[in-house]
C-alpha cells in the first residue's frame, strides 16, 4: 500500500505542476486587471505610469525561472541591445509618435469638425458595450497592420529586425525598429483616442490587450483554450518560426495578432500544430526566415539600415544588407 502511494506521488506532483502551467496566464490576466484598476488614480500611476512595464517584466521573468523552457535554443546574450530597445520604445518612440500624430489629428479635426473628439462618449453606447468595441477595434488594427508589415517589402525590412531573434524571451519583447513597433502598437490607440470612448473603457480594453506583452514570455507555460483568443507564448513562437506549412495562406507567416488570435482564426492565418495527445508542438527553429542574424548593433536597428541601404555607408559595410545562410541562425 505504501509502495503504491510512493509511486503515485511524483505523478500527482507532475499533474499539479502541469495544471499550474495552464493556470499561470489566466491568473496573471486577472491580477494585472485588478492592479490596473486599483492603481488607476494612485500617486504612483500618476508620477510613474511606466510602473506597469516593470511589473509585467518581473512577472514574466519569474515565470521563465520557474517554468524553464526545455526546447530553448541558446541565444547570444544581448542585454544592452534589449534594454536600449525597450527604453527607446517606452520613453521616446511612443511619446514622439503621439506628439506628431495627435497634433495632426487634433488640427485636422478642429479645422473640419470644430471639436477635438469625433463623438461624445454617451453617443457611443453604455460602458459595457464600449469595452468590447475598443478591444475589437484596437486588436483589429494590431492584426491588420502586423499582417501588412509582413506583406509590404519596405515595412518587412524594418519588421524583420524583430524576427531575427532566435528565441522569444521577456527581454526581446520590444526589440524592434521604433517606427515598426509604433505603427503596430501605438498608432491604432492614438486613432481610437480621438473617437470619444469612455477613458475607463479604454483602460479596461487595454488590460485585455496585455497578452501582447505576455507573448514573449520564454517560460514553458500553456495557453489551453486561451490560445484561440489571446496571443500566448505558444502561439507567438510559431509566428517566429523559420518554417511554415507549404500553404498559400501562410505565405507571409502566421499568427499575426498582436494581443489576440481570434482575427487569425477568423481570417485563416492561425497555425498551432498539436501532437497525438493534444499538446501544442513547438517550432523546430525560430529566427528570420531569410537568414538574417540577430542584430546586436542597436544603432543599425534604430536607423533601419536594411530598409535604407544608403545609411549603411555610415557603417562602412554592406554585409547587413544580405542575409546569412539559415544555418548561421542555428549556430547562435
Ligand atoms: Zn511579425
Ligand atoms: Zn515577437
Amino acid at each position: 500500500m505504501r509502495r503504491i502511494s510512493r509511486s503515485k506521488s511524483p505523478m500527482f506532483a507532475k499533474k499539479i505542476v502541469d495544471a499550474t502551467r495552464y493556470a499561470a496566464l489566466p491568473t496573471l490576466l486577472i491580477v494585472f486587471g485588478a492592479v490596473t484598476l486599483y492603481m488607476r488614480d494612485s500617486v504612483l500611476a500618476r508620477v510613474f505610469p511606466h510602473y506597469f512595464l516593470f511589473l509585467v517584466f518581473f512577472a514574466m521573468i519569474t515565470l521563465e525561472r520557474v517554468y524553464s523552457y526545455r526546447r530553448a535554443v541558446s541565444q547570444r546574450h544581448m542585454i544592452w541591445r534589449d534594454l536600449m530597445s525597450t527604453a527607446v520604445q517606452w520613453f521616446v518612440a511612443g511619446g514622439l509618435m503621439a506628439a506628431v500624430v495627435l497634433r495632426i489629428l487634433h488640427f485636422t479635426m478642429r479645422v473640419y469638425l470644430g471639436r477635438g473628439l469625433l463623438f461624445g462618449s454617451s453617443t457611443l453606447g453604455p460602458f459595457w458595450v464600449q469595452v468590447p468595441v475598443v478591444f475589437v477595434l484596437s486588436s483589429l488594427w494590431g492584426y491588420g497592420m502586423h499582417r501588412f508589415q509582413h506583406r509590404n517589402e519596405f515595412l518587412w525590412k524594418l519588421h524583420g529586425y524583430h524576427h531575427s531573434v532566435t528565441h522569444i524571451q521577456t527581454s526581446n519583447l520590444y526589440v524592434s525598429n521604433p517606427f515598426d513597433w509604433a505603427l503596430r502598437s501605438v498608432l491604432g490607440g492614438l486613432l481610437l483616442s480621438v473617437v470619444g470612448f469612455n477613458p475607463l473603457a479604454v483602460v479596461v480594453a487595454g488590460v485585455l490587450g496585455i497578452y501582447a506583452d505576455f507573448s514573449h514570455c520564454g517560460a514553458d507555460v500553456r495557453g489551453g483554450w486561451l490560445n484561440y483568443f489571446f496571443n500566448t507564448p505558444e502561439v507567438h513562437r510559431w509566428h517566429h518560426s523559420v518554417e511554415f506549412p507549404d500553404d498559400e495562406k501562410f505565405r507571409y507567416g502566421c499568427n499575426f495578432g498582436v494581443s489576440t488570435t481570434f482575427w487569425d482564426v477568423i481570417f485563416g492565418t492561425f497555425y498551432l500544430p498539436k501532437d497525438a495527445q493534444g499538446l501544442v508542438l513547438a517550432p523546430v527553429r525560430m529566427g528570420h526566415p531569410s537568414g538574417y542574424a540577430d542584430e546586436s548593433n542597436y544603432l543599425k536597428m534604430l536607423l533601419g539600415v536594411r530598409a535604407f541601404p544608403s545609411v549603411m555607408r555610415l557603417f562602412g559595410s554592406k554585409k547587413d544588407l544580405s542575409p546569412s545562410l539559415p544555418s548561421d541562425i542555428a549556430a547562435e
